[in-house]
């Protein structure tokens, strides 16, 4: 395990090997930063944003918490999303779960954990409100599944705030989509739920959970 000290040993090797194979980097990152992309993902430290889209410093804003909730009350969150679409605009923002996800599992189970069984309280409303479709699939399948879902309501959640409602309003260009990463594989899932504008919501959304039930469902 690293100490301390070689983070800062890492850090320095990290700063010359950059400037070596590309002079001029970090001078050119002092101007301003233009990221197009936006990610929205879960705080484990397994599904770090930069390395699994291969994206230098510069080229994505970065909101994290435990497993990718957007609730209209966090102004954190929401400060973030305004600051990207209003001020940055980028042109994407991804709300990507991620499999064996330690909040959404203590969701599904009731598994206590303290503080932060309030924030994954929200992730048990999106539980209960698929309770039937859950109840479907065989126990194995319900993690996973409900990891989809949470991204899915949660790309739904973002479409409808405030921010994202005066940006489409404006006809700014900026598309929300969801995915999900396997932690056991290294790879991205597309899941169907990109949404560019208010009308695309509600299609999209029945879309995308029809894609959960047929991906899992028992046959
Ligand atoms: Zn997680």
């Amino acid at each position: 395990m690293p100490s301390v000290n070689d983070l800062f040993a890492h850090n320095r090797a990290w700063a010359a090997q950059m400037e070596r194979d590309r002079p001029g980097f970090f001078s050119s990152l002092t101007k301003q930063q233009k990221p197009k992309f936006m990610w929205i993902g879960c705080s484990d430290s397994r599904v770090p944003a930069n390395q699994i889209t291969g994206l230098d410093p510069g080229e994505v804003f970065v909101h994290r918490n435990v497993a990718n909730v957007i609730v209209h009350s966090d102004l954190n969150a929401l400060s973030t999303v305004q600051f990207a679409v209003d001020m940055l605009k980028v042109e994407h923002i991804m709300v990507v779960g991620h499999y064996g996800c330690g909040g959404v599992l203590a969701a599904l189970n009731n598994t206590r954990v303290g503080l932060a069984d309030n924030w994954i309280r929200h992730i048990q409303d999106v539980r209960d409100r698929h309770r039937g479709l859950l109840d479907n699939m065989a126990p194995e399948q319900r993690g996973d599944a409900l990891v989809d879902l949470n991204v899915i309501e949660q790309v739904v959640n973002l479409s409808v705030s405030t921010v994202m409602m005066d940006a489409w309003a404006k006809g700014q260009k900026v598309s929300i989509h969801g995915w999900a990463f396997g932690v056991h594989d290294g790879l991205l899932q597309d899941l169907h739920m990109t949404v560019a504008s208010t009308d695309a919501i509600e299609p999209t959304y029945r879309a995308a959970v029809e894609g959960v039930i047929a991906a899992r469902a028992r046959p």
